[in-house]
């Protein structure tokens, strides 16, 4: 019966942070400004005036304190400090975000997105990503976010700016529509945001808990 005493003996609140040692690259999209001020890249805006750049701030903001309550390093590309990014080509600020992750060798790279669509009925959440080392990360995501019942839209390989930037693991989620109703008013919700933010954090836990190289595990 060592196993059993060996149990015993474990002290209860002795580990330690699941993600020590890990760096993730967080970025919430859009909330890109010319310069001038004029808006470059302001996102989707949905039913009630829901903003996808507003929402997927305060996501992305809600994963960067859960992942550093675990011990990790996180860079946002926005924050509530510096809500928006200045650039003049669209494409090319969003391949500096994920070439941030390149250069800081970071663990993994998460964009974080809200969606939209004229058909007012459509709603899910998606995964996107492109290379092979990050589908561990990919699939996890969908794990963790179709257990939010918020139903699927899509999960494919996708050459997105930033997927196809991106060296290391690199997934762009699609937390909801914020063109559905029903969705916008969900993630108007700061509990919902939060939920949604556990779902993210759980992924990239399942994927690179006790990982110090950045390449994950399955
Ligand atoms: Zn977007």
């Amino acid at each position: 019966m060592l196993g059993g005493i060996a149990l015993t003996l474990l002290p209860a609140q002795a580990a330690p942070p699941v993600l020590a040692g890990a760096t993730f690259v967080v970025d919430p999209g859009h909330g890109t400004r010319y310069r001038d001020g004029r808006e470059l890249n302001v996102g989707a805006v949905g039913a009630h005036g829901a903003q996808e750049r507003t929402v997927v701030l305060g996501v992305g903001e809600d994963v960067a304190r859960l992942l550093r309550q675990d011990g990790a390093r996180v860079v946002l590309t926005r924050s509530y400090a510096r809500p928006f990014r200045t650039a003049t080509i669209l494409r090319l600020d969003n391949r500096a975000r994920a070439a941030l992750a390149n250069r800081l060798h970071a663990t993994a790279f998460v964009a974080i997105h809200a969606d939209a669509s004229p058909d007012a009925g459509r709603r899910g959440t998606s995964v996107f990503w492109l290379r092979p080392n990050s589908l561990t990360l990919a699939r996890a995501m969908r794990r963790r976010l179709r257990s939010l019942d918020f139903g699927e839209a899509e999960f494919r390989a996708r050459d997105l700016a930033v997927t196809s930037e991106a060296r290391v693991p690199a997934v762009l989620v699609e937390i909801g529509f914020v063109s559905n109703a029903a969705q916008a008013s969900q993630l108007s919700r700061p509990h919902v945001r939060e939920r949604i933010a556990e779902a993210i954090v759980a992924a990239l836990r399942d994927t690179f808990a006790d990982s110090r190289d950045g390449t994950g595990g399955d």
